[in-house]
């Protein structure tokens, strides 16, 4: 088992990638197309996000124990406190560690139905992911990544005090943090000088989606909880009704930001790829990595 600190700790630029648990048959055929055509290029990580419902959990479940069991990569599973009690918390850690996966994304997650939504804390479950990140390093060897806001977490209305937070989950236990989607550079580098401000220099992996048609774009403003930047949808909307030239712009937009991001001593970057491979190997492979 590698921990992905390890695979971070590296002098070469690396990359990692997420996916989502397959819903179906076709969905699950899909991914591991993702998952064997992404083999060869050794990724520091491949990592599998962790849903609302309790089928979706255990597809996480599953997903990142197959991953462990059946291909060279070092997999790692997301973990939400949402509708949890501490004891069921254990449960999900212990079917990790019985499959084989060393590394967790502790993160608190939304509400379920509607991510704006007031939290709730399950009665016997957790407030933060800070308390999270500390009951996985307590029942076991794991390393652990959290989640960081560029923009700011949707909940915080002030960016050094959701600064102070990430921080605190840090020393909580974690070893890196995984930052939400954002197209504009400027908002990653100013979170890293706020983490850097305040001592604290595990590495922070920049989320980045290649964007390749204009539904994926539209998904990045959901994910990203932003909106579009202006400059972009300008750059890439009038080019809405041709598919391929879409695609082009937006890998190459992409592969900018990394080309940016990586002049700035960006050392790995996480690719959210939507169980598909494709994109995120043009990006990887014009980035030379
Ligand atoms: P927390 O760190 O607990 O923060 C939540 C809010 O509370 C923030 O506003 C924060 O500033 C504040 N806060 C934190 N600690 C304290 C404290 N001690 N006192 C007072 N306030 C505090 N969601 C899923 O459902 N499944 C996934 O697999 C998933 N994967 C993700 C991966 C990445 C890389 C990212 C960026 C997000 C992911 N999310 C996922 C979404 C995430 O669950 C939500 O964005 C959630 O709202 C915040 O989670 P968190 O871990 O940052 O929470």
């Amino acid at each position: 088992m590698t921990a992905v600190v390890d695979r971070l700790n590296t002098e070469k630029t690396t990359f990692s990638v997420e996916f989502f648990p397959p819903r179906s048959d076709d969905e699950e055929r899909i991914l591991w197309r993702a998952v064997r055509e992404l083999e060869p290029l050794d990724p520091a990580f491949v990592s599998v996000t962790y849903g609302a419902g309790g089928s979706s959990r255990d597809r996480t479940i599953r997903t990142t124990g197959r991953i462990a069991q059946e291909t060279t990569l070092t997999p790692m599973a997301h973990l939400t406190a949402v509708d949890h009690s501490v004891a069921e918390l254990r449960n999900v850690i212990g079917w990790y560690a019985a499959s084989g996966v060393q590394n967790v994304l502790a993160v608190r997650g939304d509400p379920p139905g509607d991510p704006n939504g007031e939290w709730r804390q399950h009665p016997e479950g957790l407030t933060y992911a800070e308390e999270l990140v500390r009951l996985v390093r307590e029942l076991g060897e794991f390393c652990v990544g959290v989640a960081a806001f560029p923009h700011g977490h949707p909940r915080s209305t002030d960016l050094d005090i959701d600064a102070d937070h990430l921080v605190r989950k840090i020393r909580a236990g974690a070893g890196f943090a995984i930052a939400q989607l954002f197209l504009e550079p400027e908002y990653f580098l100013r979170l890293r000088d706020r983490m850097v401000a305040r001592g604290c220099d595990v590495p922070l992996l920049p989320g980045v989606m290649p964007i390749t048609t204009p539904r994926v774009l539209g998904k990045f403003g959901e994910l990203a909880g932003v909106p579009v930047p202006a400059e972009v949808s300008e750059q890439l909307m009038p080019l809405a009704e041709d598919p391929a030239g879409f695609r082009a712009a937006g890998v190459d937009l992409v592969t900018r930001l990394c080309e940016r991001l990586i002049a700035e001593g960006v050392a790995a970057l996480h690719f959210y790829t939507l169980n598909r491979s494709k994109a995120t190997r043009q990006v990887v492979a014009n980035l030379g990595l």
